[in-house]
């Protein structure tokens, strides 16, 4: 049932955080799982490229509002803390572009957003909306309307945000995965509940169950995807049962939807193996470009302040689901980097960037003028190239790209100078200071990490079926989904609907 005539299509789109094809392609092959390949089989499908870099939080933004990261303002979860050297969390309610369920709302359409990892607070712009990650716990303005959450939450169960790393090593694993199958299976009953309670025009709903396995088992998803002899294990059996309840959410999704309504499945991003971690702190330092306070002493006199608690230890995403890899640099940082002989830094884990510590933008700049600023993104981008591995001497296959080659709009300035990506995403980024430039990922990092190449699917009336070989970009999705529904705003967008020449075409 949609709510009344002026929307054309309604529209439900499954949002599989970290997919790739070369994953699930071969599961469904394997029949692991059957609903999600009855559904590619029915789908016109290919690879849906992620922005660049491919981190969560400005490709999520990307493909909720059609626009490139230099229009929507969205870097990275975290945002520059003004007049300091640090990052705090943002505030994802309000892009600077609007997003689709906006755009539905104002055409008179009733969209529902559940678990969108670049949502927090929930929107009232919604019929209903509930925020992912980011949100900290059941208690914050995860929910809207709140007095829907109040009644559905003695039916449906304790909604779960996120799963969070209980601790310890590989041993740990196990347990792990059966949370996330959980999760999975908690996703699945509140959309339903929520899905079910009125009607609605446009649905997303993400599941975070990919990304979540990908990062911390990626060698058991690879093996489960070949179908290795190898006996079951407990972690086998465990991440298997999270595939399943992820099939079993996909399947059950569609069944509410019914034959008449669009369906869509999209990724933020793809996945691949990644063991290793890249220091950019460590290099620029190696080539100074970034200057630490003299050797031991300043690190003693850290230790010693940290243990004293004078100053915060690297910042801690104290919240659930983030584990607790610090995931930017803390403000032992500002005080460990010699700022007057600095040129350039990174910040963060999650932007795959590199700031220019400019005048004017930086409490203690010291390049001046837009012809310096440049000349250091330069001598960036020569120390990355050639960038080796400090144990084989091999070179690494670093991409770097200015900002402003990648971003445009009136928030491009907000980006990192310069953004990279190491062997294809192979890499991680850390913000170690000291130590070796390249090394290990320890367990928390993991065995998987991001890449380029996401997936999309589509299964709607007149657009056919079979794989695409051209790509479709992550901006769009969007105006592809508004033109569809028959509401305006597509062409205002960076992204380009992919479905109106095929419908025209299978026409003609
Ligand atoms: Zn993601």
């Amino acid at each position: 049932m949609t709510n009344d005539g002026r929307v054309r299509r309604r529209t439900l789109v499954i949002g599989l955080d970290g997919a790739t094809w070369d994953l699930l392609g071969p599961l469904c092959e394997r029949d692991l799982m059957p609903n999600l390949r009855a559904l590619r089989d029915q789908s016109l499908w290919g690879v849906l490229n992620a922005t660049y870099p491919p981190v969560t939080a400005p490709s999520w933004t990307t493909f909720a509002t059609g626009v490139n990261p230099g229009r929507h303002g969205v870097f990275d979860f975290f945002t520059l803390e003004p007049g300091k050297y640090g990052k705090r969390l943002i505030d994802l309610a309000q892009p600077a572009a609007p997003p689709i369920w906006q755009r539905v709302k104002a055409a008179g359409g009733t969209p529902v957003v559940i678990n969108f990892p670049a949502l927090y607070p929930a929107t009232p712009d919604c019929g209903v909306s509930v925020a992912g990650m980011l949100a900290p716990n059941t208690d914050s303005r995860f929910f809207s309307p709140r007095h829907l959450f109040t009644a559905l939450r003695p039916r449906v169960g304790e909604y779960q945000i996120d799963v969070r790393w209980p601790g310890g090593g590989a041993e740990a694993l196990p347990r792990y995965c059966r949370a996330i199958a959980a999760l999975t299976r908690a996703r699945t009953r509140w959309a339903e509940a929520i899905l079910t309670a009125g009607a609605w025009d446009l649905a997303i709903v993400v599941y975070v169950t990919l990304d979540r396995l990908g990062h911390k088992a990626w060698g058991v998803l690879q093996q489960l995807a070949r179908g290795d002899d190898k006996p079951e294990t407990e972690l086998t059996v465990a991440v298997g049962e999270a595939l399943t309840e992820l099939d079993r959410g996909i399947g059950q999704l569609l069944a509410m939807a019914g034959p008449d309504t669009d369906i869509y499945l999209a990724s933020d991003h793809g996945f691949g193996p990644g063991g290793e971690v890249f220091e950019p702190n460590v290099l620029l330092a190696e080539r100074g470009l970034l200057a630490l306070h003299g050797g031991r002493t300043a690190l003693v006199r850290m230790a010693k302040r940290l243990r004293d608690g004078l100053i915060a230890p690297a910042g801690r995403v104290a919240r659930k689901g983030w584990g607790v890899a610090p995931t930017t640099t803390g403000r032992a940082f500002a005080h460990l980097v010699d700022w007057s002989r600095t040129r350039a830094f990174a910040l963060s884990v999650t932007d795959m960037g590199i700031y220019v510590n400019q005048q004017g933008r930086f409490p203690q700049g010291m390049v001046r003028g837009e012809a310096d600023r440049r000349a250091v993104v330069e001598e960036v981008m020569a120390c990355l190239a050639e960038l080796r591995h400090p144990l084989s001497g091999r070179r690494l296959a670093v991409e770097t790209r200015r900002r402003e080659e990648i971003f445009h709009g009136q928030w491009t300035e907000a980006a990192p100078d310069l953004l990279f990506v190491v062997e294809g995403g192979a890499l991680h980024s850390g913000t170690r200071t000291h130590g070796a430039r390249v090394h290990a990922a320890d367990f928390l990092r993991g065995d998987g990490n991001h890449r380029q190449e996401g997936i999309f699917a589509c299964r709607a009336v007149g657009i056919g079926s079979g794989r695409t070989r051209h790509p479709w970009a992550i901006e769009d999705i969007a105006p592809t989904i508004l033109q569809r529904m028959g509401i305006p705003g597509a062409a205002e967008m960076d992204g380009v609907d992919r479905l109106g020449d095929r419908c025209s075409e299978r026409h003609r």
